[in-house]
């Protein structure tokens, strides 16, 4: 028997709740308890032969996959070829592997062809142990909502237990992963080159899109689809979590301290800012607690950036984001605002996410101006709960429900 476990990507409007370090898809039934979850998580095992030489399915000689040549059929506006859309698959599982002895990936396009277990009677054909296709809205059904870009499904058998990848034996997990499929939705325009980000803003990045799938197809969620769910080993968002290599599960706890900026968020894979910052330390948090090991490589890692904002009664902002230091990022939004002004106020930099909201003049009317006299701002890990805060803190100043809207909105980690 063979379980589908469906995970997908669904565009940034839809996110309510707040981020936070990491989560796992597993187990087939929520204990209720993120800690107790994660240790009955589904995972890749670790075998002694690979699914070429032995046809064992699992870490052994690498997860071997296959891309379809349907990725040749993806819309490129920017004139990538199909030898640019393979090269950028190989460099996101690259990065997912990186430093990391065992979880490592074996390109197989040439001896095994993707196969869609479900497609096939009997499930003897899996294809390779993760296929990458393209599928049309006819051929894949789940992509006629033309907002989702991307969708992974992976499958696992119940066997009992799974050999950790640090050799140990778990008896929690008892579902293995078999088979991951990661599909790419053709009814959408890509680019590869990150300069087309401004120029086509209604297109997906590419390497951004298979990037943040590879984690579903390991095992891994959205942080910030569960809050309840998210686990980190302190309270502290950014910072690098130690996973106890022989026993991960010890070394972690449930936290709802936030970090937006993860690969695993769904909030932005339109642009090419979480190809750009690569694997936060959270991401490989979640990596490393699924696939422990005690020889993984601490690698340089996404950790924070800082913004600020800026802004005068005469009606002048300053922004900065991107900023290394909060030092730099004030003095980048006080001479941004203080180009057009001599009153510049500050807000306090931050590395989440941030809103100013003011009083419409007539609300009535959508084309009506701003009224600079009532405003409010907020920052917040959660783009919905900076916009939502400043909102209600203009709203307040102006002593009436309904009258602020949001003026202008960013991400400290935004590009
Ligand atoms: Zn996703």
């Amino acid at each position: 028997m063979i379980r589908i476990f469906i995970v997908f990507l669904v565009f940034v409007c839809s996110i309510v709740s707040a981020a936070s370090a990491f989560v796992v898809e597993g187990p087939r039934t929520s204990t209720g308890n993120a800690i107790e979850d994660l240790k009955r998580a589904s995972r890749w095992s670790m075998t002694d032969g690979s699914l070429l030489a032995t046809g064992q399915r699992g870490l052994g000689g690498g997860l071997e996959y296959s891309v379809d040549k349907s990725i040749c059929e993806i819309h490129f506006v920017d004139g990538a070829t199909c030898a640019d859309a393979r090269s950028v698959i190989a460099a996101a599982l690259e990065r997912w592997s990186s430093g990391h002895p065992i979880l490592k990936f074996t390109d197989v396009s040439d001896q095994i062809t993707p196969s869609f277990p479900l497609a096939v009677i009997g499930e003897t054909d899996q294809g390779a142990e993760i296929d990458f296709y393209a599928a049309t809205a006819l051929q894949f059904p789940n992509f006629r909502n033309a907002q989702m870009n991307g969708y992974t499904i992976f499958y696992d058998r119940p066997v009992g237990y799974v050999t950790l990848s640090n050799g140990m034996r778990s008896d929690w997990a008892k579902d293995r992963i078999e088979s991951a499929d990661i599909r790419v939705n053709r009814e959408r325009c890509f680019y590869v080159d990150e300069n087309f980000a401004k120029t086509k803003p209604g297109c997906v990045h590419f390497p951004t899109l298979i990037f943040h799938e590879i984690g579903h197809a390991l095992g891994l969620g959205h942080p910030e689809e569960y809050p309840s769910k998210n686990i980190d080993n302190d309270d502290v968002p950014y910072n690098a979590v130690n996973v106890n290599c022989l026993a991960a599960v010890d070394s972690l706890k449930v936290s709802r301290n936030v970090a937006g900026s993860a690969v695993m968020v769904r909030r932005n894979v339109h642009s090419p800012g979480l190809w750009k910052r690569g694997l936060s330390h959270d991401d490989v948090a979640g990596r490393d607690a699924l696939y422990p090991h005690c020889d993984i490589t601490p690698l340089p890692r996404f950790e924070q950036l800082w913004g600020s904002f800026a802004r005068s009664d005469d009606g002048s902002i300053g922004i900065s984001r991107g900023a290394d230091t909060a030092r730099d990022a004030v003095s980048i939004a006080m001479s941004d605002c203080e180009a057009t002004s001599i009153s510049c106020q500050l807000y306090k930099p931050f590395n989440g996410c941030f809103a100013y909201a003011m009083a419409k003049e007539d609300v009535r009317n959508a084309n009506s101006g701003f009224d600079r006299r009532y405003w409010g701002m907020a920052s917040s890990q959660d783009p919905v709960a900076a916009r939502v805060n400043a909102v209600a803190e203009c709203n307040e100043k102006r002593g009436q429900t309904n009258v602020c809207r949001v003026h202008t909105q960013f991400c400290a980690f935004d590009e």
